[in-house]
């Protein structure tokens, strides 16, 4: 008998995780806030609950993927949440990304009723969602990730055991630091190329072969050429991501310069109300900045 699974955040993220547990042939409940966003799973075979206590009632293994620290913290030690309808020996599995303290705090919470907990955040997108392909970083357990590998096998390809609970949401911040990072190196050399009258469409061909490849140079950079700034993965989440390296680096008396630089300028995103759209958006800082527009010629 498989593993019953629970998952609750059925966004951007959650929905495309669940489409993939239900393929992988596992009993699966659901819960979204949003009751409406449950309807695409439920006529797909889950079962739609009343509550995140409710999902723990119906789950061995339960998954919560929403936006932010607070919001774990409601469906998981809130009224109505996971830890008054989990039974001890059951698992929660965070994939949010969120405070590696608040993750700790979780932990201790949970175990206090012997129910584990691993912090599972992801990397891979939208697209890694949709396709089964996402990076897990996990901490906790390493019995409790062998017990949960089948379920995260599901959703992704590469899963990382990298230390105890809250080691996995300090990879994910590790991760964000480098993604902000390309994403500016991206937005300077499409800029620059556009400033100087070069076709950017060529440019990207030419260079994304080469030592300064990336994945965001394949991934986001076609889609800014087609001025498509759709998310994939908002500003105000990156944004989200960011204050908790912040925070976290406060903490370590560690100096981040080019990750500071990088959410100073994303703030323009947000003043400009543009933080529901992709986090490669910031390059329309780069472009005001430069006066210029790093649009497709041949794309
Ligand atoms: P999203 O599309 O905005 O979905 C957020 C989900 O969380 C929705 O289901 C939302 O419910 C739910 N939620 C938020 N606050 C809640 C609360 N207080 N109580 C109950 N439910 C709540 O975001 P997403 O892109 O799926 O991201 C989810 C998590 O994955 C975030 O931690 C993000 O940083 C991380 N992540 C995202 C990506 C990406 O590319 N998108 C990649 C890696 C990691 P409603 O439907 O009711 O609003």
């Amino acid at each position: 008998m498989p593993e019953k699974i629970g998952l609750i955040g059925l966004g951007i993220m959650g929905k495309p995780m669940g489409k993939n547990l239900l393929k992988a042939g596992f009993p699966l409940t659901v819960w979204n806030r949003t009751h409406a966003r449950m309807d695409e799973l439920c006529a797909l075979g889950a079962h739609g609950a009343a509550s995140p206590q409710e999902v723990a009632e119906n789950s061995d293994i339960i998954i919560t993927i929403v936006s932010d620290s607070p919001d774990v913290q409601e469906v998981v030690l809130g009224a109505n949440g996971v830890i008054h309808g989990a039974r001890a020996g059951s698992v929660v599995v965070d994939m949010s990304t969120i405070s590696p303290q608040v993750t700790r705090e979780i932990a201790a919470a949970l175990q206090a009723k012997n129910v584990a907990m691993l912090d599972a955040p992801v990397s891979g997108g939208e697209k890694g969602a949709v396709e089964g392909t996402l990076s897990i970083m996990v901490g906790g357990d390493a019995a409790v990730l062998e017990r949960v590998r089948p379920v995260f096998n599901a959703m992704g390809k590469r899963i990382v055991h990298i230390g105890g609970n809250s080691m996995g949401q300090v990879c994910k911040l590790a991760n964000q630091i480098a993604v902000v990072l390309n994403n500016l190196a991206m937005a300077e050399a499409l800029v620059f190329a556009a400033k100087a009258g070069a076709d950017v469409s060529k440019v990207l061909e030419a260079i994304q072969a080469g030592a300064a490849g990336s994945w965001a140079l394949n991934n986001y950079a076609p889609k800014i050429l087609r001025r498509d700034f759709s998310p994939g993965f908002m500003v105000s989440l990156q944004q989200k991501d960011l204050n908790l390296v912040m925070q976290a680096s406060r903490d370590l008396n560690l100096s981040l310069p080019g990750t500071a630089l990088t959410y100073e300028l994303q703030k323009s995103l947000q003043a400009w109300g543009l933080e529901r759209e992709g986090n490669y958006t910031l390059i329309k800082v780069i472009e005001q900045l430069a006066g210029v527009e790093a649009k497709g010629q041949t794309a």
